[in-house]
């Protein structure tokens, strides 16, 4: 779908200000919102404001990027209570990846089965 394809994805309008998002987090190169569809009590997203589509498209220009990508996730976490908690991305659409816009999903609240399916 066009959302796939195109650079702008139903993030890159939250980002904007478009549509709404329920914000736990902000900062001038990430915003972190809560899963609309959340699969444990804790659900939310982290996003760079940068439009990567997935994690293939970032390069070594995107390091420090993906580093605070990942500090924002467990501060996000702390911030919801967590101790333990998986950080997931999903890259390409046999992963999973639905939403073509790079994020890390913070996930927690429940125990978290290894593998996943
Ligand atoms: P992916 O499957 O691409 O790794 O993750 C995309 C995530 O975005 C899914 O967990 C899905 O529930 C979430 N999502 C999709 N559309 C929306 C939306 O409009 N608002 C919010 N808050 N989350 C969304």
């Amino acid at each position: 779908d066009c959302d796939s394809m195109a650079g702008d994805t139903i993030f890159g309008q939250m980002l904007r200000g478009e549509i709404p998002c329920d914000e736990v987090y902000r900062d001038e190169r990430c915003l972190a919102f809560r899963d609309i569809q959340p699969q444990a009590p804790v659900h939310v997203l982290v996003i760079p404001r940068k439009p990567l589509e997935s994690l293939r498209a970032a390069d070594s220009t995107d390091s420090e990027l993906l580093g605070h990508l990942l500090l924002v996730a467990a501060r996000v976490a702390k911030q919801e209570g967590l101790d333990d908690f998986r950080t997931v991305i999903n890259s390409g659409l046999e992963a999973g990846q639905t939403v073509f816009h790079l994020h890390v999903h913070v996930i927690g609240g429940r125990p978290l089965a290894w593998p996943p399916g």
